[in-house]
């Protein structure tokens, strides 16, 4: 018997009084027990806030990326472990890779998001520069920094490992200490995993703490720098959402609840075409994968009405292949639901449907595994033959494999089902057709967090429509819970305070440790060429020379390059072009005659020209004019420990001072 620990304040606490016990999905037998209600959790909170969250909070968004990837790279080296004990919770090899690897890659992503996408810095500037003043002298940026508090992840039985990493991950990287409280039917899983991060010494004291069973009165102490994600069923959403304490102090809670999700066949993805078959491939992997427990599982299947039989008739075939069975088999396809409660509540669930539709396909009373004590049901297929007049197959969730077929007349119809789920998590929609998606989209995609389009040309490389990326927000309006996490970068800004910042250019330079247009420069160092990138510093400038542009210049670029463009060469032709005051320079001509000015030639620490971002000519440059260039060290990003990325601001002037071009110049820069 396993006695599930919380950890708490620094210290493993073991089950105590109140402590709940935990029945393994496969015999049913009592494997272990978690919970104490003597848990101190005001001091898992002051532990979180005052411990973990300043040294989090000191580390820049590298720094905590970096520790991502040696905890996930740490994770992956012991994930057998959490293999070995999933098997209790009645899922197969594939389902604990879909929890455990799965968990695994995305705070993998994460930490590589986290250096490729955020400052090596603890400040996130987010989105664009606004000049406020007329002359530049008072500007507003939006900025992000961690909130200073403890994020309090509630989590769902059915992914002990991803439901906690895929929370953990955007938590940590946006600088704030998490309190973890699995479902206690399977938060040995969780109890386990929690246990390899911390031993691992990976993390910063503080930075990482788990309650395993009841959470108490946790939430009545939180405040308005802490946050909670919740993820379940939309009732215990609607019970914790309510809380006073939370309301009183506006406290960020966010909800991923349960989800009516649909796929729908397209019209044009009639039996007979790969689509269809597409279809009824992911519509059964879907059924049967964690035995129909995921949050994103397909449960409405909607189908032209004149594909209704052919699709029940596919779909009973494959499902009579499914090998039900015990998960320690190899060859089980389909293990067990988490509990026996978990499977009387499926049952009743399926009750409510089969008041309106007909099971095509799934006996719960009879089946290979009828005689087993553990909590096994069939993959059940209904058919609704009139969708318009029933209701429990749009607002029921039976948590378990349990789908229901509904024809469609025509797109306009699909689009009304489909939204009769009142918010979904994710529709998938299996069409070749591209007026068909647009058409969904228009109807429908204001009720989906996510619309998943697939056929015959994506389905080699498409990730299936029950798995959240990283990289994609999860999450759906209405029934699903309103929230969203995940979506790369976004999900790091649940975890921080977004600040309008108003001041002069140096002011707001400091703060972003960004150069801003208008801010102070140092022009009196040597050559920004010749300097590591260490030495070199975000301010940093150089002023080159003047360079005449004659029209022998533009001739002979324009011959060199092949690029004759009439405003170049044709006098008469250029100046009835309204932006020409005859034949002028090309802008290639300006980028490269620039570079000419700015590169110090000799090798040196800037190793390579890796792009441009941001170009804007703004004035034409005529033969006889002259150019001249500002470059400054715009920002500094390192890439790995031999070289990083330095992002100049250039500025390119004619003789009278006019700006003629602007740009970003990016060069790697060795250490
Ligand atoms: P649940 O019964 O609502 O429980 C969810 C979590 O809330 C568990 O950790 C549970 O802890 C906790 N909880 C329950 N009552 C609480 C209270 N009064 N105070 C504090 N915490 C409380 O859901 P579940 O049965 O674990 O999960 C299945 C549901 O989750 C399904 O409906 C599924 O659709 C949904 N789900 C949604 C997503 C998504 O991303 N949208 C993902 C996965 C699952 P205890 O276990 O200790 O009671």
């Amino acid at each position: 018997m396993l006695h599930v620990h919380s950890y708490a304040a620094g210290r493993w606490v073991a089950p105590g009084s109140g402590a709940r016990t935990i029945q393994s999905a496969i015999t049913g037998e009592i494997i272990a027990d978690a919970g104490n209600d003597t848990l101190d959790v005001q001091a898992m909170i002051a532990y979180g806030r005052d411990v973990g969250g300043p040294t989090l909070r000191a580390m820049t968004f590298h720094d905590r990326a970096r520790m991502l990837k040696t905890l996930a790279l740490h994770l992956r080296d012991h994930r057998q472990t959490l293999y070995d004990l999933s098997f209790n919770s009645g899922g197969t090899q594939s389902d604990h890779l879909i929890d455990v690897d799965g968990g695994i890659g995305t705070m993998l992503v994460y930490a590589s998001k986290g250096r490729r996408e955020l400052p090596d810095n603890q400040v996130f500037l987010d989105g664009d520069l606004d000049q406020l003043g007329r002359t530049g002298t008072f500007m507003g940026h939006h900025i992000c920094t961690p909130l200073q508090g403890v994020a309090v992840h509630i989590n769902a039985f059915n992914f002990p490992v991803w439901g906690m990493l895929e929370k953990l991950a955007p938590t940590l990287l946006g600088g704030m200490p998490a309190i973890i409280k699995p479902a206690t039917a399977t938060c040995y899983v969780t109890e386990a995993c929690v246990r390899i991060m911390l031993q691992s010494g990976i993390l910063p004291d503080g930075a990482l703490q788990l309650v395993s069973g009841g959470i108490g009165d946790m939430l009545d102490h939180l405040d308005c720098m802490d946050v909670v994600t919740f993820t379940g069923s939309a009732n215990t959403a609607l019970k914790l959402r309510g809380n006073t304490n939370l309301l009183q102090n506006s406290v960020r809670f966010t909800a991923e609840q349960d989800s009516l999700n649909a796929s729908v066949l397209g019209p044009d993805a009639l039996p007979g075409t790969p689509e269809f078959d597409l279809f009824i491939k992911e519509v059964q992997h879907e059924m049967i994968t964690k035995a129909g427990q995921k949050c994103t599982a397909v449960r409405r299947i909607l189908v032209p009405q004149a594909a209704s039989e052919a699709t029940i008739d596919a779909l009973r075939d494959r499902l009579a292949n499914v090998t039900l069975g015990d998960t320690r088999d190899k060859n089980t396809q389909m293990g067990a639901l988490v509990s026996n409660a978990q499977k009387f509540d499926v049952l009743d669930k399926a009750a409510l449907i089969g008041s309106e539709a007909t099971r095509v396909f799934g006996d719960p009373e009879s089946h290979a595994m009828s005689d087993s004590k553990g909590a096994f049901l069939p993959p059940m297929l209904y058919h609704c033959a009139d969708p318009d007049n029933a209701q429990h197959v749009h607002d029921t969730e039976a948590f378990g494999p349990v789908s229901t077929i509904m024809p469609y007349r025509d797109l306009a119809h699909a689009c009304t089902l489909l939204n009769k789920g009142k918010g979904s998590l994710v529709a998938s929609v299996i069409t070749r057709d591209g007026d068909v998606a647009r058409e969904i989209v228009k109807q429908s995609a204001a009720f989906h967090g996510r619309l998943y389009f697939n056929n015959r040309d994506s389905m080699a490389e498409a990730t299936g429509h029950g798995a959240p990326l990283p990289h994609m927000v999860h999450g759906g309006p209405g029934r699903a819970g309103g929230g969203e996490e995940l979506g790369g970068v976004r999900a790091v800004m649940h975890y921080m305070q977004r600040t309008a910042i108003q001041g002069g250019p140096d002011i707001i330079s400091a703060i972003g440790g960004k150069w801003t247009p208008g801010a102070s420069v140092q022009a009196d160092k040597p050559h920004p060429f010749t300097r590591t990138f260490q030495e070199v510093q975000v301010g940093d400038t150089l002023h080159t020379d003047a360079r005449e542009i004659t029209l022998d210049d533009i001739e002979k670029f324009a011959h060199f390059t092949g690029d004759l463009f009439y405003g170049h060469m044709d006098e008469d032709a250029a100046k009835a072009n309204p932006f020409f005051p005859g034949r002028v320079a090309h802008g290639y001509l300006i980028l490269s005659f620039a570079a000419g000015l700015f590169v110090q030639p000799d090798p040196g620490p800037v190793l390579a020209n890796t792009g441009l971002d941001n170009l804007r000519f703004m004035k034409p440059v005529q033969p006889g004019d002259s150019i001249k260039v500002q470059l400054t060290v715009k920002a500094k990003t390192p890439r790995n420990d031999d070289y990083g990325e330095v992002r100049w601001h250039v500025d390119v002037h004619n003789q009278d001072d006019d700006k003629v071009a602007e740009y970003e110049l990016l060069t790697m820069n060795a250490f």
